[in-house]
């Protein structure tokens, strides 16, 4: 599509940003619905963030994601929160109304679409999760509405400790156990789903994986959260021993879709969104 003067723009900001997979992932989907939009990534430093949203916003941009390190400290910014964001803390999405911008988080939902894309239903499930960070929040905060307890493990004990007690507070059932032999052990012979939330196993460590494959008992489904590579270790290990696997890329993918959905009220290709990823990921390691 030529870019004219009516042109829309979309656009992530954080920093580094320069290897984000979001604009060719998106300009994939603009191109193959003949949208006239654009989406391009800028790289923004913390102490330039407030000025950076007002430049968004006095330059008409449609609509725009924000990743690392701005996911937290952007609510400042926002003049509505849509209940995820709120919940989760967090905003990965930006969608432009009128002169206000609505922040919301797309992960959540990402991450169940990818499940119902295989048919998983995560009722009733008891789902460890590796991590404490961001993305262990917004898949625990996904997963919270339907499972049975969720099941926190983390290099630094203490924050998989608060990060399930916010939950319990919530009403949600949730443990924590210490991130060693034992604590995998034991979690793991109560658990339906294992989500790696950590970045162990993204590239260039990509031999690495905190679950001993031994430990991968038959029926566990495992997904992993991480995207690059989109094979990682853990999930090589899971598929050698005949185990459901769902991979990061898939979630990648979906919280882009649901981005895109807000912003141009199309619906999202997400084949060829997920194609314009895999390609990206393929051409990194040529
Ligand atoms: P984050 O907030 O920085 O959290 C990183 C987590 O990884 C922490 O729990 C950290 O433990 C743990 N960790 C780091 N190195 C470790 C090691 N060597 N051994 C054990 N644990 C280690 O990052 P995040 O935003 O949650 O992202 C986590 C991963 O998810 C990243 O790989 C990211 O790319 C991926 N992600 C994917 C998607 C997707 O759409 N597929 C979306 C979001 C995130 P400590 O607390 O001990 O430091």
């Amino acid at each position: 599509m030529e870019i004219t003067g009516s042109t829309k723009i979309c656009c992530v900001i954080g920093s580094p940003i320069q290897h984000s997979l979001s604009p060719p992932m998106h300009n994939s989907a603009f191109n193959a619905l003949q949208l006239d939009y654009i989406y391009v990534a800028f790289k923004v430093s913390p102490s330039q963030l407030g000025e950076a949203v007002t430049g968004l916003k006095t330059l008409n941009i449609a609509g725009f994601n924000v990743t690392i390190p701005h996911k937290e400290t952007i609510i400042k910014y926002i003049d509505i929160l849509e209940p995820s964001a709120i919940e989760i803390g967090a905003v990965n999405t930006i969608i432009r109304k009128d002169d206000e911008l609505i922040g919301t988080n797309t992960d959540c939902d990402g991450a169940l679409y990818c499940l119902r894309d295989q048919g998983i239903d995560p009722s009733g499930m008891k789902i460890t999760i590796l991590g404490a960070g961001g993305a262990a929040r917004a898949v625990g905060y996904a997963f919270s509405k339907y499972c049975d307890t969720l099941i926190f493990l983390n290099r630094t004990q203490k924050r998989a400790q608060m990060l399930s007690s916010e939950f319990k507070e919530n009403g949600v059932r949730s443990k924590h156990f210490p991130l060693n032999k034992t604590g995998i052990a034991q979690s793991l012979e109560q658990t339906d789903m294992l989500v790696n939330a950590t970045s162990v196993g993204m590239s260039p460590r990509i031999e690495e994986s905190i679950i001993p494959p031994n430990l991968l008992k038959p029926e566990l489904i495992v997904f992993d959260l991480v995207y690059n590579p989109i094979e990682t270790r853990l999930l090589s290990d899971a598929r050698e021993n005949g185990l459901t696997v769902i991979d990061g890329a898939q979630m990648l993918v979906y919280q882009g879709a649901i981005a895109f959905e807000k912003w141009t009220g199309k619906k999202a290709p997400v084949n060829i969104m997920r194609n314009a990823v895999l390609n990206r990921l393929q051409k990194a390691i040529e």
